[in-house]
């Protein structure tokens, strides 16, 4: 049967009722509070404070979390998923330091859309705005929720404006907010013509909501203060007039963005968005690849790999490849093919990640998110499917922008060294690249914090300390082009070439200046900033 409104096939209900996506915010807008809240709400969690709790726990075991923890930053990403009335959420965290970029980039590619999360006393943030257009380049639908109602915010119409004008998409309200800062009673839910009204008192209830016959129900004015009354009724006016009704083909399509005004700390407006994200959020979308894209209906089952995390238990040595199931239905003990490699992988004891821990995950469905123990055979950009040559497209490797030279404390463990490295290439933390002609490797970042990351980390997992020094090198262009050509152009510039750690061809260099003159010298050759995962 096909969908009026898509025009494709009806999915199976286990997969309609998936709703996978990511947050965005600018630090310290609210998002792990947020996130809190849709666990409580969730079931996921009894009481909000869980998931910091948790987080604690994990970041004493290591100075890389501690330094985590000092700068107030999220280093890595983990996905959570929990059931919501008739809903399965998968909740898929995103770095928020800008330093992670590349990360968060991967992880936007394994959801279908994204909740992006202002603070009502700042609006639209630099990082924001970053992430956004990421989500963008790949037209995510967006739901906004605008928070910290409860204390001092900007006005209601220049925070749209804001958002409509910075980012370029239409805004149409969910909710509109009644009084400010300390006259903050609640919101007039629009979708719904109800009013719900906050409980300052206790932060872990949900808000008091009271249905309203439109308008002009009397109740309006027995439950809201009389100078706030006005106001409003003027403000939700001019907005019926100025701001566009819910579209909801065009949320879907990216073009708009509904946003609800709430408080995450206060539980307030966070039940309303998570309805939202169920009514108006996608389900699990096409994934684009080669050679034919793969809808999320269909039987075989197909994923792809879009994080690798290593060493989560220093115990195990363990890595965990992040898995975004494409489609079919999963069940655990599968046997999959690996298609980079054509190799059979029984996937015998995948992981589900629930807010308060890991569980095997018996089963998964198209839009679900698994986490795969492996040694090292899964990386970034990986697919695997029940037999089919098929490799998921679009999950990029960036040119890394600042680019030194590691060495191992004691020259002994040069070895040692290597072998961390290159796992933490895999992981997709940095790019390591080793020169042809001299020894030492150089490591390449998008952001200066990753290379502090990278020794805290080398040291602590491996017991090695390393030192990184400028090198003369600031850029980084994988070489591509006829065989013959590319051998004789890497024979005669051995000092600028270097090896990634796939093996493939990279050309160093100092100077754009370098890089135009190859291109306008060698035609046949392409130097690029990017290269597809392989
Ligand atoms: P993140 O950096 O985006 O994850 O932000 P957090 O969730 O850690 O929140 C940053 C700070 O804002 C914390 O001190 C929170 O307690 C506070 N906060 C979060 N939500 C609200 C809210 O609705 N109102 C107020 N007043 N503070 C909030």
């Amino acid at each position: 049967m096909l969908d009026t409104a898509t025009n494709r096939p009806a999915l199976p209900p286990e997969i309609a009722r998936r709703r996978t996506f990511a947050i965005i915010s600018h630090p310290d807008a609210g998002k792990t509070t947020l996130t809190e809240k849709f666990l409580l709400y969730g079931g996921a969690i009894q009481m909000a404070g869980q998931v910091r709790a948790k987080g604690e726990a994990r970041r004493t075991r290591s100075d890389f979390m501690q330094m985590e923890k000092d700068r107030g930053i999220s280093v890595s990403a983990s996905a959570m998923s929990f059931d919501f009335h008739e809903f399965r959420f998968n909740l898929v965290d995103t770095p928020g330091h800008s330093d992670f970029s590349e990360d968060t980039y991967r992880t936007l590619t394994a959801v279908d859309a994204a909740v992006m999360v202002i603070d009502g006393a700042k609006g639209v943030e630099s990082q924001t705005q970053k992430l956004f257009e990421v989500c963008r380049l790949r037209d995510l639908p967006i739901l906004t929720f605008c928070n910290k109602m409860d204390r001092e915010s900007r006005d209601t119409f220049d925070i749209i404006d804001e958002i409509q004008e910075n980012l370029a998409i239409d805004v149409t309200p969910a909710s509109w907010p009644i009084g400010k800062g300390q006259d903050f009673i609640g919101c007039y839910d629009i979708l719904r013509d109800r009013l719900e009204l906050m409980d300052r008192a206790d932060r872990n209830k949900v808000a008091e909501s009271v249905s309203i016959e439109g308008l002009d129900d009397p109740k309006l004015a027995e439950l809201v203060p009389a100078h706030l009354l006005e106001t409003f009724l003027e403000e939700l006016e001019m907005a019926k007039e100025l701001l566009p009704e819910l579209d909801p083909q065009s949320v879907l399509e990216g073009h708009m963005t509904p946003i609800w005004f709430g408080s995450a700390i206060n539980s307030f407006g966070v039940k309303e968005l998570m309805d939202g994200i169920g009514k108006y959020g996608p389900e699990p979308q096409v994934q684009r690849a080669e050679p034919r894209a793969i809808a999320p209906e269909e039987t075989k089952v197909s994923g792809f790999v879009f994080k690798v995390q290593a060493n989560m238990d220093p115990k195990h040595r363990d890595r965990v490849a992040f898995v975004r199931m494409a489609s079919g239905h999963f069940k655990r003990g599968m046997k999959l093919t690996h298609v980079r490699t054509k190799k059979q992988m029984a996937v015998s004891n995948p992981v589900l990640f629930l807010a308060s821990d890991r569980e095997l995950a018996e089963e998964a469905w198209a839009g679900d998110i698994i986490g795969i123990p492996n040694h090292g055979q899964l990386r970034i950009g990986d697919t695997l499917t029940e037999g089919e040559a098929l490799k998921v497209t679009g999950i990029p490797s960036f040119a890394p922008e600042l680019l030194q030279t590691c060495r191992a404390g004691d020259p002994m463990k040069a070895k040692h060294l290597e072998k961390a490295l290159m796992q933490f290439a895999e992981e997709g933390a940095a790019k390591v690249f080793k020169p042809v002609i001299s020894s030492g490797f150089i490591v390449g970042v998008v952001g200066q914090l990753q290379f502090e990351v990278l020794a805290s980390r080398i040291e602590l997992e491996y017991g090695l300390p390393v030192r990184f020094e400028p090198t003369q090198f600031t850029s980084a262009r994988w070489l591509t082009g006829p065989k013959d050509k590319v051998e004789a152009f890497a024979a005669a510039n051995k000092g600028h070439m270097a090896h990634d750690n796939d093996g493939d061809l990279v050309y160093l260099t100092r100077l754009q200046w370098d890089i135009d003159r190859v291109e306008r010298d060698f035609p046949e050759l392409k130097l690029s900033a990017t290269k597809e995962m392989m």
